[in-house]
């Protein structure tokens, strides 16, 4: 049976509050609000072993510097997590990693496709190796360390909770987006026609629809020839 696209995406961090104005704003909130994606926060703490302090974190076997999240605070997550599903429907588990592989536009559709997505986030040295038995894929934002991984995973979430059908509502607007062609975006210009002396190309004025969208697939490359020319070098 062919999957309808995401639909569920959950994800546990040691710092839930952190989403609270990224994942309820924009885009992003409306499409929670319409139902398009169910999307849960989840902390960490409320799956430690240790009842009393609800520590997750020891030091690393071997010395050296910082914490590690031990695995037993995770296994419960993913378990308890994994139980609010059905039998056929399970959570595609991504660990967002320095170590993982690049995000870009097309992982992003890959991951927009799958029904239910459960992503992980790692803070001080990361998780304990052990747990990465269970994860399905590790994703990085970038070549770049970061305190943990929250910010990553509202990245992560915002690129592929917005290709989700009705959430851009002009669907058109996705399509032209960069990267999606192999080129990057065209430039875009609005009211007023001239702005401190500097107007705006004639042919956007035009209302010679033909000559518009000519004009704006030159302008596509030309921009990608300049910015970043590795995107039409042949892979
Ligand atoms: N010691 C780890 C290493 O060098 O691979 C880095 C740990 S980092 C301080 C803590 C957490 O932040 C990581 O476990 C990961 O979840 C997250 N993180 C940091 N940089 C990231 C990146 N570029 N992409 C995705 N997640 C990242």
């Amino acid at each position: 049976m062919k999957s309808k696209g995401l639909e569920r995406l959950d994800i546990v961090s040691l710092f839930p509050g952190m989403f609270d104005g990224p994942l309820s704003e924009s885009l992003i909130g409306k499409a929670r609000e319409r139902g398009l994606i169910d999307l849960r926060v989840h902390n960490l703490r409320d799956f430690s072993d240790d009842r009393k302090h609800r520590k997750v974190d020891d030091r690393p076997y071997g010395g050296g510097p910082g914490m590690v999240i031990r695995p037993e605070p995770v296994y419960r997550a993913l378990k308890a997590i994994r139980a609010t599903g059905t039998k056929r429907l399970k959570p595609h588990v991504i660990f967002m990693s320095p170590q993982g592989r690049l995000l870009t536009q097309k992982i992003a559709h890959d991951f927009a496709v799958k029904p239910w997505l459960l992503v992980l986030c790692g803070h001080y040295e990361g998780l304990d190796e052990r747990i990465m038995s269970l994860v399905d894929d590790e994703v990085s934002i970038g070549d770049y360390v970061l305190t943990g991984g929250e910010l990553p995973a509202m990245v992560f979430a915002d690129t592929v909770v917005r290709l989700i059908p009705g959430v851009v509502k002009e669907a058109g607007s996705i399509t032209r987006d960069s990267f999606q062609s192999g080129t990057l975006d065209y430039p875009h210009y609005t009211r007023p026609a001239i702005w401190r002396k500097k107007k705006v190309p004639a042919v956007l004025m035009s209302g010679h629809h033909e000559a518009i969208e000519f004009w704006r697939q030159q302008q596509a490359v030309a921009v990608t020839l300049r910015k970043r020319p590795d995107l039409l070098e042949e892979k």
